[in-house]
């Protein structure tokens, strides 16, 4: 993770080596001179004991302007070879000075190029300055004039080491030479070093013109600078990880995103330690390196940086600052990962971790603006058939699965570049985009109305469901709410027509439909609370006495009573009869012990009910329960033809399943729009409702007169009971009573009406019947 530092570029090998070879050829001649001289005398001897260990001490404390591999450091050394220069003529000086560098080198664990090159840099300047001091003077007698030419010499050292190192990291950096020399603070640097130096000068004073013990006093000096520059460099130190962890802290206060962070944090790793090679990562510190943990949740990340060359108090600071740093980072990463986090969750469904619908309409936003008329984009939408049931059967873990299955099935269909979201509950939708070939779409969709229909195993069973699929196609200017909605009507529609099909949304279904869904979306909210049943008595023609009674719904909608013409089909599209066909049985099971001790006997108490109730799993078990409870009472389902001319085995083998349970079928409308009457052989029917258009006319139309006729001999012969509907005047009552209809309903006898009211008509009815039972017992 951490950016290694460009690597080194030929041109400043070359300079590199340059450097390191005049030193080297330089430290040769002088070091040989030194052995070699006659002038070694044990003077010399103890100046070599004394001084090459000096020479290390004090190239152990530098002066640090700027810390790194390749910073800053300068180091007073050479105040000593300054000492040794002015010291018995200076023959010597240099070989003691590069044996003392190369023994300081040596002792350091810095990079093998970067030790040769300080030897080089500090050799070469060594050796210039004496050279100049040389020239200058002849460095035998303390005087104004050879103070003068040793600080040129001190001078000439400083600039050539400080040329020669700013030379060489601006070709290995890359950088130009102004700029890091003006980066590292000479001017301080170049005071610093010439004042410090003239030290050297004092000390070879002393040794000029007092005895030798004396030079122990200037011990005193030195010591206090090299202690002063040590804490000088300290607190340079201190205060560049200090800045450094501030900014840090203020750097990630603005990130925007955890990555953003990490980023941030593993640059400032770097300028925190100063070192290239530092960074983060995901394997703990190795040997030869320092790191701290960086835990943000589930990821585990280590700060690393090299520990090499540095002193121990250094490290010691460094893996403090780290510390401090990773508590700084680590609170930042985790608010960012939090936040990511919770963003996404409002974005994704948490059980399929699909897209949920803000992110989907976000998707298809962004689709629909980019797309053309060339190139469509098409949303399809899918609400299974019969999950509802699976959740009623197995519970709601198992209905979770089959979503999760779903939920893969529906990606391993699609195209990598659609999207596939969940809506909510069992409906899903796919974006397509590009949709411009309507043959590609149509083949998605008949795949995924197949994919749908294979087995899925939930809690241990083999369950398969369907799905319905409503498909919009966007055209230009449409926005991404409008095509939902318009798949979502298509869908509705695809429902109506059967399910476990696709329907793609044509125009027409406009304004007229938008008014139907938020219908459907009111009924879907007012089925518990907003439906009433209204009763209408079924009357025995001939004794003109109530038989039964027929539910009918009522919707309650804002004060104003809904006749069912008006939400039934729409309950019937959105499948919302099968809620409310349900609570309308629930209803009268309520209502029948209060109409049957009302009416003093059992009733034949009839319900209506649609295709979609015969499909739902827990119809048969609801009508058993609902039958049973009816004691006495006869239950009689009211279907219309269109559900039995589907003629398929299952419908067949559900309404055999139905009468079992205890209900009588009855056919409703009978005799409107039929193609075949075939299915009254072998389906379980007990009656037929005779549709109110046929009775209408009856004694006006003799043609009407003769269906009714007609549709009575085929009951007869089947042994069918029947029910004339819409009788509104007596003369239609005294024509079907004498064509021997057995029963009959309609306004003449009363109006579908509220409980109470009905419980008070049958009341009434029992007591005008009552004295004529008497009579006729007593007769
Ligand atoms: P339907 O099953 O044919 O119900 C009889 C309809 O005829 C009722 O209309 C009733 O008020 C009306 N009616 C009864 N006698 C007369 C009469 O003498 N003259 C005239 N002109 N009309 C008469 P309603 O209550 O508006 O019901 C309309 C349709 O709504 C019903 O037709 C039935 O198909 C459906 N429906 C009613 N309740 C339910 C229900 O709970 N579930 C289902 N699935 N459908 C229902
Ligand atoms: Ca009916
Ligand atoms: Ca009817």
């Amino acid at each position: 993770m951490s950016a290694l530092p460009p690597s080194k570029g030929r041109l400043s090998w070359a300079f590199d080596l340059a450097v390191c070879a005049a030193g080297s050829v330089i430290t040769l001649v002088a070091v040989v001179r030194l052995l070699t001289s006659d002038r070694l005398d044990l003077t010399w001897v103890l100046l070599i004991v004394v001084g090459v260990p000096l020479i290390v001490i004090m190239a152990r404390f530098p002066l640090v302007l700027s810390r790194g591999e390749t910073g800053l450091e300068v180091s007073f050394e050479s105040a000593a070879l300054l000492c040794l220069a002015c010291f018995h003529g200076g023959t010597g000086a240099l070989g003691i000075f590069a044996l003392g560098q190369l023994a300081s080198q040596l002792t350091t664990a810095k990079r093998w190029d970067v030790r040769a090159f300080n030897v080089g840099i500090s050799v070469v300047s060594g050796a210039l300055a004496v050279t100049t001091m040389r020239a200058l003077s002849p460095l035998d007698e303390t005087s104004l004039h050879e103070l003068v030419a040793v600080s040129l010499g001190c001078a000439i050292y400083f600039l050539t080491d400080y040329v020669v190192s700013a030379v060489s990291i601006g070709l290995e950096r890359r950088t130009s030479l102004l700029a890091e020399m003006r980066q590292n603070n000479g001017v301080l640097a170049g005071v610093l070093f010439v004042a410090i130096d003239s030290l050297g000068y004092l000390m070879t004073i002393v040794l000029r013109g007092l005895p030798p013990w004396a030079s122990v006093l200037m011990a005193v000096p030195v010591l206090t600078i090299l202690v002063a520059t040590r804490s000088i460099s300290r607190g340079a130190e201190h205060q560049r990880r200090l800045t450094a962890l501030f900014g840090a802290a203020a750097e990630l206060q603005g990130a925007q995103s955890y990555d953003e962070a990490l980023e941030t944090l593993d640059g400032q790793v770097r300028s925190v330690v100063a070192r290239v090679r530092a960074g983060i990562r995901d394997t703990p510190p190795g040997q030869g390196e320092i790191g701290v943990p960086l835990t943000t949740g589930d990821r585990e990340l280590w700060m690393v940086s090299p520990a090499g060359g540095r002193a121990r108090s250094t490290v010691a600071a460094d893996r403090q600052a780290l510390e401090t740093l990773a508590s700084v980072g680590q609170e930042a990463l985790s608010r960012l990962r939090l936040g990511e986090q919770m963003a996404r969750q409002a974005r994704e469904d948490a059980l399929t971790g699909l897209p949920n619908r803000a992110l989907l309409l976000d998707r298809l936003g962004r689709a629909v603006r980019s797309a053309s008329a060339e190139q469509p984009v098409a949303v399809l939408y899918l609400d299974l058939d019969g999950f509802k049931s699976v959740n009623d059967r197995f519970g709601h873990a198992a209905g979770d699965d089959l979503l999760r299955t779903v939920a893969a099935r529906l990606r391993a269909h699609v195209r990598d570049g659609d999207v596939v979201a969940r809506l909510g509950g069992d409906e899903f939708a796919v974006v397509v985009e590009q949709a411009q070939d309507e043959a590609e779409v149509t083949a998605l969709c008949r795949r995924l109305v197949g994919a749908m229909r294979a087995e899925i195993t939930v809690a241990e069973h083999e369950v398969v469901v369907s799905t319905s699929i409503g498909v919009a196609v966007s055209t230009p200017g449409a926005d991404a709410a409008l095509l939902l909605r318009q798949a979502d009507m298509a869908m509705y529609r695809a429902k109506a027509l059967g399910k476990n099909q696709y329907v793609r949304y044509e125009g027409s279904l406009g304004q007229e439909r938008v008014k139907r869904l938020e219908l459907i979306e009111a009924l879907r909210h007012g089925i518990e609370h907003e439906l009433v049943v209204h009763y209408q008595p079924v009357v025995d023609l001939p004794a003109g006495r109530t038989i039964g009674l027929e539910a009918l719904v009522r919707w309650q909608r804002g004060g104003v009573l809904v006749p069912p013409d008006e939400f039934i089909t729409a309950a019937e599209e959105s499948g919302l009869v099968v809620p409310l066909g349900a609570w309308v049985l629930d209803q009268v099971v309520r209502d029948a012990p209060l109409l049957v001790a009302a009416a003093g006997h059992d009733l034949d108490l009839a319900v209506n009910m649609s295709a979609l109730q015969l499909r739902d799993p827990g119809f048969v078990a609801q009508v058993g329960r609902a039958a049973a409870a009816l004691g006495g009472s006869r239950l009689v389902l009211e279907m219309t033809e269109t559900v039995l001319v589907q003629d398929d085995l299952e419908t067949a083998e559900t309404l055999r399943q139905l009468t079992r349970a205890g209900a009588y079928l009855a056919i409703d409308d009978f005799g409107v729009g039929f193609s075949s009457i075939g299915y009254l052989q072998h389906l379980p029917v007990s009656a037929l409702k005779i549709d109110r258009s046929f009775t209408r006319d009856i004694d006006l139309v003799p043609r009407a007169r003769a269906l009714v006729d007609a549709i009575l001999a085929i009951a007869s012969a089947l042994d069918l009971d029947v029910v004339a509907e819409g009788i509104e005047r007596p003369e239609q009552a005294a024509l079907l009573a004498a064509g021997h209809c057995p029963s009959g309903q309609g306004f003449l006898f009363a109006r579908p009406r509220p409980l109470p009211e009905m419980l008070e008509t049958l009341r009434e009815q029992a007591a005008d019947a009552a004295p004529r039972e008497i009579s006729a017992r007593g007769a």
